[in-house]
């Protein structure tokens, strides 16, 4: 049985997605991908191009597609070492609050952007805190 476990506007979008899946030997497929080939505008209304994978590979399918998710989101946000405000050093990284919350909304959404709090993980005092407003 398949199971659907993410939804895409773009077929290529779908295509990147299926085809990472298989790189980890997991198979997938892709559903309504031709009806929206021919006619994109109408994949809205259609519920997207459906992805899909055995049942018994559901739960390792979702953490791969989270696991990249995470990545972009990440990748998006241009992150530049900003000070810890515990102890000032600059010896840290991007961290992010409520990455749960933006796996179940892309699990259940077309559009996987979820606005997650950007916060400060310090290697110096290990201090994890939640970032201010960016300033551009
Ligand atoms: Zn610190």
């Amino acid at each position: 049985m398949l199971v659907t476990i993410a939804r895409y506007s773009y077929p290529y979008e779908a295509h990147l997605a299926r085809s990472r899946l298989e790189s980890e030997g997991i198979p997938a497929y892709l559903a309504d991908e031709h009806t929206i080939n021919m006619q994109w505008l109408y994949s809205d209304a259609l519920g997207g191009i459906r992805l899909q994978v055995p049942e018994n590979y559901t739960q390792q399918a979702q953490e791969i597609l989270a696991l990249d998710l995470e990545q972009a989101l990440i990748e998006q946000q241009d992150y530049q070492g900003a000070a810890c405000p515990h102890c000032g050093s600059h010896n840290t990284e991007y961290y992010q609050f409520g990455r749960r919350m933006a796996f179940l909304v892309f699990l259940g959404l077309d559009f996987p952007l979820y606005p997650t709090h950007d916060g400060i993980l310090c290697h110096h005092c290990g201090a994890r805190s939640r970032q201010e407003e960016p300033a551009e």
